[in-house]
């Protein structure tokens, strides 16, 4: 099943830096967006992240005229009919994953394999939604997805060993490091991390230290690139708390319930970086 042309739905931080892998590794790739103006923003993302490589030298100019030449954008999901692999990377919500997937379901080949990158959501949910359950699988990368090298692999029990071998393939074709996880909320990756962030927020909202203390804690004391809190605002904070919702709803327990002050502040639109405004101010 060799993976000849790839979409990605959703051209936010994560399914922008997805294209940007694929088509940098010479794959032809089309982004899908809901409008025009949220595409012209996702496919601008990528053009500027190719353009700092190239000005900092890590980055030849003919490599990025290659791969913005592989990529192309359409808002429509029927143009994506004949992909052999499609990445989801929208909202983490399963409703809207759902939806997406069950229209893709409808015009996409039979053989094409369908890939999610939630970062907590059931796999299985979300191939429940379509009559290809067997060629269903979670891909998850990380952010940022062109520097991190890893990818969790979800393998729900409906996947078939075709679409695993697949799925594993293409993102080694990739340069990534795979690990394999089962179906299980938060995967490895953020079930032991929502917990440390969960816990970081609640430590500033219970007054134990300012943020930079507690950002400078884990820097320095525990040799973490991030700290919790500006980590939060590189992932999102709407991200973030969809996640601890989902997780919060699958266990019941509290380590994982949103703390208030999150959810304040994602009501309040303080997205974190991406907007300009999370736990700190960023000029974008
Ligand atoms: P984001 O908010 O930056 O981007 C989401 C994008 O999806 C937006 O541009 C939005 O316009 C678009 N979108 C929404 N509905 C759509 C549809 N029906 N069709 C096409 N596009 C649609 O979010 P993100 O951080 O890129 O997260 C996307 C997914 O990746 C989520 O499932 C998230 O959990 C997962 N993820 C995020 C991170 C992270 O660090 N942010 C890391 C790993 C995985």
């Amino acid at each position: 099943m060799p993976i000849q042309k790839v979409a990605v739905i959703g051209c936010g931080l994560m399914g922008s830096g997805i294209a940007q892998v694929c088509a940098q590794k010479g794959i032809p790739t089309i982004v899908r967006e809901i409008n025009d103006e949220a595409l012209k923003k996702g496919l601008d993302r990528i053009r500027n992240f190719l353009a700092e490589g190239v000005k900092r030298g890590k980055v030849p100019q003919a490599q990025m005229d290659q791969t913005l030449a592989n990529l192309s954008g359409t808002t429509s999901l029927a143009e994506l009919k004949d992909c052999d692999l499609i990445i989801e990377a929208v909202v983490e919500n399963l409703d809207e994953k759902r939806k997406v997937f069950a229209e893709l379901d409808r015009v996409c080949k039979a053989s094409t394999i369908f890939a999610s990158n939630t970062s907590s959501i059931s796999i299985t949910a979300q191939a429940a939604a379509t009559k290809r359950m067997d060629r269903f699988i979670g891909l998850h990368f990380m952010n940022p997805v062109p520097i991190m090298k890893l990818v969790e692999i979800v393998r729900p029990e409906v996947t078939s060993n075709e679409t695993y071998a697949a799925a594993k393939t293409f993102a080694e074709s990739l340069g990534k490091v795979t690990v394999t996880a089962k179906d299980t909320p938060g995967f490895i990756v953020n079930l032991l991390l929502v917990p440390y962030i969960c816990e970081a927020v609640r430590a500033l909202e219970g007054g134990l230290a300012t943020k930079e203390d507690i950002d400078t804690a884990m820097e320095l004391g525990c040799n973490m690139p991030m700290g919790p809190l500006k980590l939060l605002d590189f992932v999102g904070l709407d991200t973030t708390l969809y996640i601890m919702d989902t997780l919060f709803s699958e266990f019941r327990d509290p380590k994982y319930a949103a703390p208030p002050l999150l959810r304040r502040m994602v009501t309040a639109g303080f997205n974190g970086k991406k907007v300009g405004r999370g736990f700190y101010e960023y000029t974008k």
